[in-house]
């Protein structure tokens, strides 16, 4: 029996990376990207066999059609992970047009793009999981991030509506929230805002990227099949809404 797809964007490293080798664990062929080729093949290094990688800007319309095309040849999508996010923090007064649309783009506009070639394949064959990397920040807010916390807040609606849509055919819609985890994204972080952060997460620790990871690979598996619609938090307790 040919395997299965599963799509992971950003996967070049951190929690995308962790997604996409548990999704390889569940036994799916995963096609991966990243904005560059040497990415690509960063990609390429850690999957081997067990998938492939192309480029993807999801901020470039003709790039996330490229994307979509070079996937859909290689068979119809049964997985799609849209986890690629970027931060471009500052606070509103100081925030540029540009700070908030590629933002948009990319996190919001991007998954809208991705998710609708890959639903005609989906939807023919009567089942679909689709997982969205939201952030626990989507719901809380958090200053100098009005333009993240928007996009995240955009895709846990969006989340909601396609579950909605595709519930008779067999497609579940969930996301997944994160909190603080170790990655490049959090890197950024000043040693007072990482403290300020840790006193507020009950579980007293960082989250790792495969602890997300394990997450969506549930959400991803026919154990979640009653599970759409939903925002599963993956945070330590720092929110418990
Ligand atoms: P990361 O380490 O910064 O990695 C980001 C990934 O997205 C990379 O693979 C990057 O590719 C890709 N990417 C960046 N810009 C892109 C674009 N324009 N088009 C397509 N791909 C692009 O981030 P992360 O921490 O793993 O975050 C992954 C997801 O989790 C994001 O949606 C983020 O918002 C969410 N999240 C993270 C945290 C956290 O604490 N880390 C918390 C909550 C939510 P290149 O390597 O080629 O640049």
């Amino acid at each position: 029996m040919q395997q299965s797809i599963a799509v992971v964007t950003g996967a070049s490293r951190g929690i995308g990376q962790a997604i996409a080798q548990a999704l390889v664990e569940a036994n799916y062929f995963v096609v991966a990207s990243a904005t560059s080729e040497s990415g690509v093949a960063a990609i390429q290094e850690y999957l081997g066999e067990k998938g492939t990688a192309f480029v993807l800007n999801l901020a470039d319309k003709d790039s996330c059609a490229q994307f979509t095309e070079q996937v859909n040849a290689l068979g119809a999508v049964s997985v799609l992970v849209n986890n690629a996010g970027i931060t471009k923090d500052t606070l509103m007064l100081r925030m540029k047009d540009e700070d908030w649309d590629s933002v948009i783009e990319t996190n919001l506009s991007g998954a809208f793009r991705l998710t609708k070639s890959f639903l005609k394949g989906m939807m023919k064959q009567r089942w679909g999981r689709i997982v969205n990397i939201s952030s626990v920040v989507g719901a809380m807010g958090n200053p100098g991030q009005a333009n993240y916390c928007a996009s995240k807040a955009g895709i846990e609606g969006f989340t909601r509506s396609l579950a909605y849509e595709l519930g008779s055919r067999g497609i579940t819609v969930n996301a997944v929230a994160p909190g603080f985890i170790a990655t490049d994204m959090t890197h950024e972080l000043t040693e007072d805002q990482k403290q300020a952060m840790m006193a507020n997460i009950p579980l007293g620790r960082y989250g790792e990227a495969d602890e997300i990871a394990k997450a969506v690979r549930f959400l991803a598996s026919d154990d979640a099949a009653y599970i759409t619609g939903q925002v599963l938090g993956v945070n330590g307790g720092l929110n418990m809404g």
